[in-house]
């Protein structure tokens, strides 16, 4: 496994892979890595000749600076964790290197509603952070394939619009599952944070997801959602939101009757110290 630092020599070892025909897997991440990112990395293997994970902590993408100077960065373990999954290349640039001529947002992109509700809403700056940095590492690594979470669904919706935005059709944007913990609780950098006492109480969110989709057909929308929030708080959650949207828009769905298309279940949720997200396809 190599690791590169800056762009021109990580430019240059991509050139000579591709000039000999091979293809290029990317997992773009902010290191911190867990079983999640690893099952992106396998993906690509199996889905390319090469695999390149980038780590880059990237602070234009944080609305709080405090989240920003708290997110955990183990660039020693990581690589430790992706040479135990065969990963070919590592890109781990500093902040100058990504943005020599400051971090101002260049490019404003018109991602329409997509942006707007769920994270969008409360975490304003956030997508259009992580659309420079996700376009800059394309335009940087020029992958075939680009392998996403469907732990951040709304990213991935974003990036996949972002990709027809920017003509970078030529690349397959691949969504892998949420990979959990035994108990449930979706794999994320930011649970190592979480109280051992609050540890206990985190696999609710995922509960709660089951329990919807479980009932779907049993109760209303408004009724789902409110049990949704209410019960996350009498569990020591505070609920943010939790929304049932289409898979392809993420506008509010208003019959979940409707199995001919896709709906998403969302949530996101404060547990202490720590901001969870999850989701559930639900039909
Ligand atoms: P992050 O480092 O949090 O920016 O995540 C990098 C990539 O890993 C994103 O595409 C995430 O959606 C994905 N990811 C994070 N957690 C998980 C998980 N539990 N299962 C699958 N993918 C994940």
């Amino acid at each position: 496994m190599e690791i590169f630092h800056d762009i021109k020599s990580l430019q240059k070892q991509l050139n000579l892979l591709r000039s000999n025909g091979k293809t290029i897997g990317f997992v773009p991440t902010m290191g911190a890595l867990h079983n999640g990112h690893l099952s992106l990395v396998h993906k690509a293997k199996a889905q390319c000749d090469i695999s390149v994970c980038s780590i880059f902590v990237n602070p234009t993408q944080f609305n709080e600076k405090s989240d920003l100077d708290k997110y955990p960065r183990t660039l020693e373990a990581d690589q430790k964790l992706l040479q135990t999954a065969a990963n070919d290349i590592i890109f781990a640039p500093s902040a100058n290197e990504m943005y020599p001529d400051g971090t101002a947002i260049k490019h404003q992109f018109d991602f329409g509603y997509l942006v707007k509700p769920m994270e969008g809403a409360t975490r304003p700056g956030h997508f259009e952070g992580m659309a420079q940095v996700v376009n800059l590492l394309l335009d940087i690594v020029q992958p075939d394939a680009l392998f996403m979470g469907q732990k951040d669904y709304q990213q991935v919706a974003i990036v996949r619009r972002l990709l027809k935005l920017t003509n970078k059709t030529n690349i397959k944007l691949v969504m892998c599952d949420i990979i959990r913990d035994e108990d449930g609780l979706a794999m994320s950098s930011r649970n190592r944070r979480i109280t051992a006492e609050n540890r206990t109480i985190a696999s609710q969110i995922h509960k709660t997801l089951i329990a919807a989709k479980h009932n779907r057909l049993e109760y209303t929308i408004d009724i789902l959602k409110q049990w949704a929030m209410e019960s996350l708080s009498m569990m020591g959650f505070k609920p943010i939101y939790f929304e049932f949207v289409d898979a392809e828009t993420l506008k509010p769905v208003k019959d979940l009757h409707n199995d001919g298309k896709g709906i998403v279940a969302c949530v996101a949720a404060w547990l202490g110290e720590v901001r969870l997200i999850d989701n559930m396809i639900i039909s």
